[in-house]
């Protein structure tokens, strides 16, 4: 590699560093003022994440997020109820149809409707 690549190559790695410094710089200075934000990023695991966190990846991380929490949610309900009944794994419905056909996130009042066309149950019931 000639000593001209060299160079560009460094000088352009250090203006990157440099815009990831004053980026961390800003971050550091307002999390120091803001202990609300400060617990907020402290709660991100940037594991998975990958690109910047820009207005979009942020939307797409906090969409990603709340669908993980609703689904779960809804699978953990699932777990009650059958605990509750003592159904076998697998058990369907009463109105028949599997518990993965059932709406797999809660509706507003807690239920679990069959999304099984014409089906008309309202909330997954073990028996
Ligand atoms: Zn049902
Ligand atoms: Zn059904």
């Amino acid at each position: 590699m000639s000593n001209s690549t060299l160079h560009a190559s460094y000088s352009s790695a250090s203006r990157a560093a440099g815009a990831l410094a004053a980026a961390l710089q800003v971050l550091v200075a307002r999390t120091g003022a803001d202990p609300d934000l400060a617990r907020a990023l402290a709660r991100i695991d940037t594991t998975e994440m990958k690109g910047v966190l820009d207005a979009a990846a942020l939307q797409a991380a906090l969409a990603e997020a709340q669908a993980e929490r609703d689904i779960t949610a809804a699978l953990a309900e699932r777990c009650l109820r059958r605990e509750a009944t003592g159904a076998a794994l697998g058990t369907p419905c009463a109105c028949t149809h599997s518990a993965a056909t059932h709406a797999p996130r809660l509706t507003k009042g807690g239920r679990l409707p069959c999304r099984h066309t014409g089906c008309g149950c309202d909330d997954l019931t073990f028996r």
